[in-house]
């Protein structure tokens, strides 16, 4: 999806006004795109029907940029279907909070359960997991694992009384959750493989007898077009509140997101990527639609780094950017302010083209800035102004005097060059281009 749209928005840029022919063409396009992303027929001609007539409206003909227009468009259109703002999860007025969590056998949802309980915790509340799979025998084993990891209590049958009933346990669970005083009760349920009548009635009576404030509908990002068939499914035969789409750090980039939302008119709450449990976060429609376009997370760059920068140094650096008087001083300035926004790797990760710079980002950890700080803080003076000035034997002293190897300055500075350099293009006012993939 992403190189097809890039292709045309590359295509467009190329041109001086869009005309209805233009339009026609671009809108091909992009039905082609998002259904080779796997994104539901019907969704896509909506979708494209709107951007078209959107597009041949008066609103392309003030165009600033033509291409920059319709890119707009197409991500309103997307942020629309996505839900539009984000949606919070739902607490109870009295507790527990119920949470049950229901989907296809490994869509993710016992991971969920521990990602859940985890971000839970941190924001104050006292959450309880509950084994209501009982279908494999190491499922309730598997969520243990999740809480021990989350530090959460899992309440689960006791063994050995025989067959368990996933509905019992659940109620039990419930009760004992408000006994103990546990604000939230997360319920891990069973999938099968594929949609199963036995299934859907297990997941709908466990909702009956617990009537949950959230149920949360847990899909594999990388489904495809089965993501319609599915969602509509367990709408059917479980219903649910909202969505939570889980293997996001895969190669999928949203169809499923886009289809989901837009068939079922449920909310995509929460986005999981990876087996972590800190792998999880709100899921924010805006940041999506700018995912499926691949022009990078910028908004969410954007208003991180507001956030981290005050406007000042922000200016201070974007001059000494555009006239190359970046440093390793600022760089490092920089990375310890990028550090209070929140992970830089996942800062990193929002960037156009990131997908293809995956194995650098798991280099780029928090660690990575306390070595960055002890290499930096090794320098004299005139080496942090001129990091030409770092030839062999200079680096041999700082990697010593920091503890460090030169591979590790090495990579540093190489690491700097290329931060600089994808800066100042950025600060003269053009796009980063990521080897091999030309501008975006
Ligand atoms: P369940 O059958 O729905 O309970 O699914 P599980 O939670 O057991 O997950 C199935 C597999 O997917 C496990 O190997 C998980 O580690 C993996 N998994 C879950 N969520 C994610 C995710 O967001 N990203 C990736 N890469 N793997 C995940
Ligand atoms: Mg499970």
């Amino acid at each position: 999806l992403s190189d097809r749209l890039a292709d045309t928005f590359r295509n467009l840029r190329t041109k001086g006004k869009l005309s209805a022919a233009d339009v026609d063409g671009t809108v091909r396009e992009i039905r082609r795109a998002l259904l080779e992303a796997d994104v539901s027929l019907d969704v896509v001609k909506a979708f494209t029907a709107k951007v078209r007539d959107r597009a041949l409206g008066n609103e392309v003909s003030k165009a600033l940029n033509p291409a920059q227009q319709v890119v707009q468009i197409v991500n309103e259109e997307l942020v629309g279907i996505l839900g539009g703002q984000h949606r919070r999860l739902q607490f109870a007025k009295k507790p527990p909070t119920v949470i049950m969590l229901a989907g296809l056998q490994g869509a993710g949802k016992t991971t969920l359960a521990g990602k859940l309980a985890k971000w839970l915790v941190k924001d104050g509340h006292t959450p309880m997991l509950v084994a209501a799979d009982l279908q494999r025998p190491n499922a309730v084993n598997q969520l243990q694992v999740v809480g021990s990891q989350a530090g959460v209590h899992v309440f689960a049958p006791e063994p050995g009384n025989g067959v368990g009933d996933p509905v019992r346990v659940a109620k039990d669970a419930v009760k004992y959750a408000e006994r103990q005083q546990y604000d939230t009760v997360i319920v891990d349920t069973a999938g099968r493989l594929g949609v199963d009548a036995e299934l859907m009635k297990q997941a709908a009576n466990i909702r009956k007898a617990v009537d949950p404030d959230e149920v949360l509908f847990v899909i594999d990002a990388m489904i495809g077009q089965d993501a319609v068939a599915t969602a509509k499914a367990f709408q059917d035969g479980v219903d649910f509140t909202g969505v939570v789409l889980s293997k996001l750090d895969g190669d999928a980039r949203g169809g499923a997101a886009l289809s989901v939302a837009s068939v079922t008119g449920r909310p995509i709450i929460f986005a999981s990527t990876g087996e972590s449990l800190d792998d999880f976060e709100p899921f924010h429609p805006d940041r999506m639609a700018s995912r499926i376009l691949d022009l990078g997370d910028m908004l969410t760059l954007i208003e991180q780094a507001q956030e981290a920068f005050d406007e000042d140094e922000a200016r201070k650096v974007a001059e000494k950017i555009a006239s190359d008087q970046f440093t390793l001083d600022d760089f490092l300035g920089q990375m310890q302010q990028l550090r209070g926004a929140g992970s830089l790797k996942k800062m990193i990760g929002m960037l156009p083209g990131a997908g293809q710079m995956k194995q650098q980002l798991d280099q780029f950890d928090e660690k990575e800035i306390v070595r960055t700080e002890a290499i930096i803080q090794s320098m004299t003076p005139a080496e942090r102004k001129n990091h030409k000035l770092l030839n062999g034997s200079r680096r041999l002293r700082i990697a010593r005097g920091s503890g460090m190897t030169v591979t590790d300055v090495n990579q540093l500075i190489a690491r700097f060059e290329q931060a600089a350099k994808m800066m100042r293009t950025v600060a003269r006012g053009g796009v980063p281009q990521i080897p091999g993939m030309g501008p975006i």
